[in-house]
């Protein structure tokens, strides 16, 4: 039986950053294993709901890290080969080509699933779903052919990928179940602004609205909603969310559908057993609550401060929820976490799209929305007040004459 000092399962964005990190902390040669069940190395995955999904020409970016990085640093990558169950108290794991390894520390990385849907007709041809590099061929590669897509979902993979296929000349319906999208973080006016851009350009936006059924022969040619109206097309692309992807853990004290438990060093409730990225719940010390978040940002930083704490730097895991999306031209940001806010205020022009949203609870800042045109300080001080709890004077938020500065309140 082949032993590691470190084994880390799955190969996606907490993957490929944790294993620079490695390298970065001077592991040795043959002492990283890495077991992924896709068949690339880790790749980032924003791109595929869009420059990717539209035009297709940038896959030398999109490795995390360059072919020959794992081989030049002595780490052996095991490609289309899941790892099916975890003997934690012999610290083995078992893989699907039976092969039994053994661990001195592990890092789970094995992100989150996509949630399916499971109606009449969902097993047709070109139902679609979007995690990875071929699911976003497959979609480029139907819409080439395709008139009409429905777009289900309305969060911002639903949003992302209604905007490329518009572009790319379809006519998109998108059937959202909130009644505005981006519905987990957007004020309506932050709604308003997204879904005016989408009718401008012909996209029609179902709202309050869920799937009931699909129709066609063998693939999909019609989508009936809940209200019995039907809708003609040729493709579907559902984006309804993710899970976290702990099934083989079933069975372990690791089990849990909200995701594994991590303490701030990335610890699970395991000697040796570590997590990161799409699969935790972790303690989000700036909002003090447990959290399960799954964007890049944190894949990225948690899967290198997993590396770090295993290689000896028992530092805690400090992070401010944040997102970045892109719709059309339109790129923004998002920091924070605005479910406690009470107040919310706009600096800019929310009729053109150059503004940004300031949540508050109280007088502290809680939350920020920054396009992509604003000064760029605006994104800089949200992250820096954000994470300091710091308290600024709301009522001046709007009035660009006051600097961004002067808009601390001196407590
Ligand atoms: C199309 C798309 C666009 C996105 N755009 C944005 C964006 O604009 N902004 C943003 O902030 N975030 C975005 N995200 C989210 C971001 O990419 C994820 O949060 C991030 O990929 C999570 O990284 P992860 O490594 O935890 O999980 P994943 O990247 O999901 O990787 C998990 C890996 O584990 C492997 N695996 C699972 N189970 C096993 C097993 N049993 N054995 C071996 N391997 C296993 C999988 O095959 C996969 O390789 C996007 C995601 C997608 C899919």
């Amino acid at each position: 039986m082949k032993s590691y000092k470190y084994i880390i399962i799955g190969g996606g964005t907490t993957a490929g950053y944790a294993a620079k990190a490695f390298v970065e902390q001077n592991i040795k040669k043959g002492e990283l294993f890495i077991i992924s069940a896709e068949s690339e190395l880790p790749m980032n995955r924003p791109p595929f709901s869009k420059e990717y999904l539209r035009d297709k020409d940038q896959d030398d970016e999109i490795l995390i890290n360059k072919k020959d990085f794992y081989a030049q640093n002595g780490i052996e990558v095991m490609l289309d080969t899941a790892a099916d169950k975890l003997k934690c108290g012999l610290k083995q794991i078992v893989l699907s080509n039976g092969e039994i390894l053994e661990y001195e520390k592990l890092l789970i990385a094995t992100g989150s699933k996509l949630k399916m849907l499971d109606i009449e007709g969902s097993c047709l041809r070109n139902i679609l779903y979007l995690k990875d590099q071929k699911q976003s061929d497959t979609i480029r590669e139907n819409a080439s052919k395709a008139e009409h897509v429905v777009v289900i979902g309305g969060g911002y993979i639903g949003t992302e990928t209604a905007a490329v296929l518009n572009q790319s000349g379809l006519k998109v319906t998108m059937i959202v179940p909130e009644d505005k999208i981006l519905a987990r973080f957007a004020t309506a006016d932050i709604a308003d602004f997204f879904q005016n851009e989408f009718s401008k350009k012909g996209v029609k936006i179902v709202l309050n609205e869920s799937v009931k059924a699909f129709h066609g022969k063998d693939k999909v040619e019609e989508v009936e909603l809940t209200t019995g109206e039907k809708l003609k097309t040729d493709m579907v692309v559902a984006g309804i969310g993710v899970e976290p992807n702990v099934d083989i853990f079933e069975g372990t004290p690791l089990y849990s559908i909200e995701g594994i438990a991590v303490n701030e060093y990335c610890e699970a409730n395991i000697k040796d057993v570590y997590a990161a990225g799409d699969v935790v719940e972790f303690p989000d010390l700036i909002f003090d609550k447990r959290k399960v978040v799954e964007h890049w940002e944190h894949a990225f930083e948690q899967g290198k401060h997993a590396a770090k704490v295993m290689t000896g730097n028992r530092e805690p895991y400090v992070f401010l929820p944040f997102f970045f999306s892109d719709v059309f031209d339109y790129s923004y940001e998002y920091f924070g976490d605005n479910e406690n806010a009470n107040d919310v205020r706009y600096r800019g022009n929310l009729k053109s799209g150059d503004f940004s949203t300031w949540w508050l609870n109280n007088n502290r800042l809680v939350a920020a929305f920054v396009m992509s045109t604003r000064p760029e300080e605006e994104g800089k001080l949200a992250r820096e007040w954000i994470s300091n709890k710091t308290e600024i004077d709301k009522k001046k938020i709007q009035d660009e004459n006051v600097s961004m500065k002067d808009l601390v309140l001196n407590t």
